[in-house]
């Protein structure tokens, strides 16, 4: 019998107000043939030595030993459906008449009542094809008020985002394999895309001139050495290389096809640069302060300089001196980083 907290109450056990304990207990149960094991929480009155359950404990322990059950059997929890519902911020009913399903389906679902394999079968789509969510979502656009259907709709948008970065992420990673860089690579962490996403937004919402990839790479590379210097870590995780035009992140090429990014194709002399323009109301959520103050530094330094003026400024940095052509550029070199 574990405690899992304690509150002064009045007792229906014994009758008087006292401390009563909330205690965690194993349960085995029978459920559909099926033996389930689960955690359940009681009051545990010390007076009488016994255990009790009000009608709010009771719905909560029947849905822990319902959730026991789903995933004994591979099936969406309670607390996953509920997830994925706030995902599309749709309510339980509103979610239920797209499926085409009866009003109180979903809000049983997500309490007392087990799902089948076929509706299951559905969620789980759901929750992984915002474009499916999408096309049934406009086939109830005539019966729904435009501002809801907005907002789902949205809501759709913004995870096909989401899964768009965890796709580019996935491609830097195996990039990362088979150049097989490894984690003090990348300046011990492990690569964060949406940090790199975020950096870049950041970078790019100060005023700095001409902010193609070029810049923003050896940018990039200032924030993340800087901070490694000062926190044996870089910011994103990204590993950065040697290349003919200067120091550039591996899988540079993906950075301007990130979601949420403001990049735009620009035609200079006989190619396209990639020129990053800043983002409409831009928060930074994931970047930690001293993450901040790093860039902010760099941003500083630099923001005002050409490509070229930084160019050379970094071949005095001893990181690019003692890095040869496609080489991968070292964190070991931060300690001696010009900025201090
Ligand atoms: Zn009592």
């Amino acid at each position: 019998m574990k405690i899992v907290r304690k509150q002064y109450k009045f007792c229906y056990s014994c009758m008087k107000e006292h401390e009563v304990s909330y205690v965690q207990i194993e349960q085995h149960v029978k459920y559909l043939n099926d033996w389930v094991r689960y955690d359940a929480i009681y009051e545990y009155c010390g007076e009488t030595d016994c255990l009790s359950e009000d009608t709010k404990m009771l719905g909560e322990n029947d849905t822990a030993m319902k959730d026991a059950y789903r995933k004994q059997k591979g099936l969406m929890t309670s607390t996953e459906i509920k997830a994925l519902r706030k995902q599309y911020q749709i309510s339980q009913a509103e979610l239920a008449s797209i499926l085409g399903w009866g009003a109180k389906t979903i809000t049983r679902y997500e309490t007392y009542q087990v799902q089948d394999a076929a509706h299951d079968n559905i969620l789980k789509r759901l929750q992984q094809d915002p474009q499916w969510f999408m096309e049934l979502l406009a086939k109830r656009q005539d019966v729904m008020a435009h501002r809801r259907y907005m907002k789902y709709y949205n809501a759709a948008c913004e995870m096909c985002s989401k899964q768009k970065n965890r796709y580019t992420e996935k491609m830097m990673h195996t990039l990362y394999l088979e150049k097989q860089v490894n984690k003090m690579d990348a300046g011990n962490t492990n690569l964060d895309i949406d940090k790199v996403e975020e950096m870049l937004n950041y970078i790019a919402s100060k005023e700095v001139a001409a902010l193609y990839l070029l810049k923003m790479s050896k940018l990039l590379w200032y924030a993340d050495c800087l901070h490694y210097k000062r926190n044996q870590q870089s910011i994103t995780g990204l590993a950065y290389r040697m290349h003919q035009l200067g120091v550039m992140p591996i899988g540079y090429e993906y950075l301007t096809t990130l979601s949420g990014v403001n990049c735009v194709d620009q035609e200079v002399g006989d190619g396209i640069s990639h020129l990053f323009l800043s983002v409409e109301k831009f928060v930074p959520k994931h970047l930690t302060q001293q993450e901040v103050q790093c860039i902010d530094q760099v941003v500083e330094r630099f923001q005002s300089i050409s490509n070229q003026e930084l160019s050379e400024k970094m071949t005095r940095e001893s990181a690019v001196q003692n890095t040869q052509l496609n080489e991968i550029v070292s964190y070991e070199y931060a300690d001696s980083l010009s900025i201090a």
